[in-house]
């Protein structure tokens, strides 16, 4: 009898390696999909960011079951209000978009990012063939059959799909052997709580200055989640003079548009960088969320991308059979197919407006203002900026 070539059993179909949102998310439709997996997320920092989840993510969260009602975990975003606080040559109009000119309840909802993680590892608790394993993965290879993943007790799993959900400086990337470009800025972002005199309904204000805009996204009653753009020696010098000195910088910034400011939560500041791969996903190890995609958070993106990622692993996965050979390379290769046109698009968009947002250029100026003017009286473009910024496929 011919001998059939020896096959090491696999110790799960998938394993999503990084235990932040988009990890999670990926690890749920993965076992929903039907397939065995291990999440391997380590323990790390109360995530303090809040994510303004647009109207198509929400309702991928809902028709996945990872949320039910939003308004039990978030904050409806209705308005959009852009407030140009340069002084340059070429100003832009004050701008107003609102959700119901386009029929819409909501553009969106604001999260704060450690309920949703509280949420969805309630629902992954509920799925008999998702195990999660809080251990770092410190080495990955492609094994002679599979991939094969080093866990930090020195276990080692081989499965046939590996996630890489493992954030800005994902190992999997990096071991997998994917090209990404990155790019590093100088601005940072300081993001904390405050309570406001005066509260903002359901508007996120945007003001831009030169170096960067200063948002506030409503966060309930008279609470903001405040994300302020700027240098990352500006921001850091503001932390560190605490309350007494930060608040007056932030009464300032606001206009006093909004009457007292106090500060619920202490300030954080996030490094800012740009990371973009040619393929997301090859030879059975796919790349999801920050791993595969970061840039700042201007036009709230990362997150909405991140969820669209794991949207898209579900369709592949549904596309594919596990009983065939080779069934994880196909889903790579199908994955990586699919995300290649979203990815580069948002991640295009991102960068223009950031850089349009920093340009000391007159014509770039120029460039800006009049899409404002343009998006501000042209009721079909502001439509078709809708849909782009609310990432709608
Ligand atoms: C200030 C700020 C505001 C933002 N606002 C918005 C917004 O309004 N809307 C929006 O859509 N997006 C927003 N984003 C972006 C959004 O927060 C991120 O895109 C998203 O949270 C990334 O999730 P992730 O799971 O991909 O990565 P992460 O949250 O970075 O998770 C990666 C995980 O991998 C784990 N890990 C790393 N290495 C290993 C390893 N070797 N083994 C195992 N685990 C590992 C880490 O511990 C971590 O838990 C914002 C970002 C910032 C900085």
């Amino acid at each position: 009898m011919p001998q059939m070539p020896y096959v090491k059993p696999c110790d799960a179909d998938a394993a999503v390696v990084g235990g932040g949102l988009v990890g999670i998310a990926a690890a749920i439709a993965i076992a929903k999909a039907g397939l065995k997996v291990i999440h391997l997320a380590p323990v790390g920092p109360v995530d303090r960011r809040t994510s303004a989840l647009m109207m198509p993510s929400v309702d991928f969260l809902r028709s996945t079951s990872l949320i039910d009602d939003p308004s039990r975990l978030g904050h409806r975003l209705s308005e959009i209000r852009i407030i140009d606080a340069t002084n340059r040559l070429l100003r832009s109009p004050e701008t107003l978009f609102e959700a119901g000119e386009s029929g819409l309840e909501a553009f969106g909802w604001n999260f704060a990012n450690q309920r949703l993680l509280e949420q969805f590892q309630q629902r992954a608790a509920e799925l008999p063939n998702l195990e999660t394993r809080p251990l770092d993965v410190t080495e990955f290879a492609y094994g002679p059959d599979q991939p094969e993943l080093t866990l930090a007790d020195g276990s080692v799993l081989q499965v046939p799909l590996v996630v890489g959900a493992d954030g800005k400086k994902s190992l999997i990337r990096a071991a997998a052997g994917f090209r990404a470009r990155e790019n590093g800025f100088t601005q940072a972002a300081l993001v904390c709580d405050l309570e406001l005199g005066r509260p903002l309904g359901g508007c996120s204000v945007e003001f831009h200055y030169p170096q960067g805009p200063f948002t506030l996204v409503p966060a309930g009653n008279n609470r903001a989640n405040l994300v302020w753009i700027d240098d990352r020696e500006v921001l850091r010098q503001a932390q560190a003079g605490g309350a007494e000195q930060l608040v007056p910088i932030l009464l300032n910034k606001s206009q006093r548009l909004f009457g007292s400011i106090t500060l619920a939560t202490p300030a954080h500041v996030f490094p800012l960088s740009t990371i973009s791969v040619d393929r997301a996903g090859s030879r059975g190890v796919v790349l999801v969320g920050e791993a595969a995609h970061a840039f700042p958070p201007i036009g709230a993106q990362g997150l909405n991308l991140g969820l669209r990622d794991v949207a898209d692993l579900a369709t592949a996965l549904q596309a594919g059979s596990t009983s065939t050979p080779l069934w994880a390379e196909k889903v790579s290769f199908d994955y990586a197919q699919r995300r290649a046109a979203d990815l580069a698009r948002t991640g295009g968009m991102v960068d223009a407006l950031f850089r349009s947002l920093l340009a000391e250029m007159v014509p770039a100026q120029a460039l800006r203002s009049a899409g404002l003017w343009a998006l501000k009286l042209l009721p079909s473009l502001r439509q078709r900026a809708f849909s782009l910024g609310m990432g709608q496929r």
